[in-house]
């Protein structure tokens, strides 16, 4: 069983802006490596922010392990430290699904919507993964005619955003947050499995306290105070992790 044996970084397979992939010695598992950079506008605003890896990895482990607990398949393994888990190596469907409950960001840019609107219903939005292009929202005609997904790949991650969304939502209740939108993406692994890929942390969501305050990104987004983002990671993780004991490597 993978999750009882112990694997090591082998050659570096990609590197994004908050991540890094390594192969192992298993040829269907990886190790995500989660970095301190932080960024924002498709990497036009750059940083570093001390700690920000430990931080998301820890967060990403505790909503992978929740997601499991209600049998949502992902590529998530285990966590092995401070910055790594172990994952099921995938092929990534290059269509991002973003799914919003409340109107920000760049919908309320795209038709001039009032933020916070909430929707009547999870609203689901297909994006080209292409970083020279700026990752364009897109049709699913064109995703199928381009054959970027299948017909069947793409009725199968929107049911699976939508049940995803759902435990989300859930799950920022308990803590009194609202989840506003998120990104995710998908892949097939080596038994053509499709299950959710990448990451989940306030990298990838929008979270508002019952004030509406900006607990995600969007602090890095919209001001320039580093202390300000680590201080809101830092809360979110607080926040979730209860018993659970950081692995920070100290
Ligand atoms: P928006 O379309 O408003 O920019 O983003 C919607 C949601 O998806 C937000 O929660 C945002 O953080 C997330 N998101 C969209 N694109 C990306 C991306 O390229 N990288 C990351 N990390 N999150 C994204």
């Amino acid at each position: 069983m993978i999750e009882n044996m112990e694997l090591e970084k082998f050659n570096k397979l990609y590197e994004g802006k908050a991540k890094e992939l390594w192969e192992t010695s298993e040829l269907n598992y990886l190790i995500s490596y989660y970095k301190d950079d932080i960024t924002a506008g498709n990497g036009e605003k750059k940083d570093t922010m001390l700690r920000k890896g430990i931080l998301n990895q820890n967060i990403c482990t505790i909503i992978y392990e929740y997601l499991h607990e209600h049998k949502v398949p992902t590529h998530f393994i285990k966590s092995i430290g401070p910055r790594e888990q172990v994952v099921k190596k995938l092929k990534i469907i290059p269509v991002e699904v973003i799914i919003r409950n409340y109107a920000a960001g760049s919908i309320c840019r795209r038709y001039n919507l009032p933020k916070g609107h909430k929707f009547k219903t999870p609203l689901l939005e297909l994006f080209y993964k292409d970083d020279s292009l700026n990752d364009p929202l897109v049709v699913k005609d064109l995703v199928l005619e381009m054959e970027w997904a299948t017909a069947y790949e793409l009725q199968e991650i929107t049911r699976q955003a939508h049940i995803i969304n759902q435990r989300m939502v859930e799950f920022w209740k308990q803590y009194g947050i609202t989840l506003v939108d998120q990104k995710f993406e998908f892949g097939l692994d080596n038994d053509l499995n499709i299950m959710l890929g990448d990451e989940i942390t306030p990298d990838t969501q929008r979270l508002w306290n019952k004030d509406g305050e900006s607990l995600d990104k969007d602090v890095f987004r919209e001001g320039d105070d580093l202390d300000e983002v680590h201080s809101v990671y830092q809360y979110i993780y607080d926040l979730i992790s209860k018993e659970t004991e950081m692995t920070d490597g100290c």
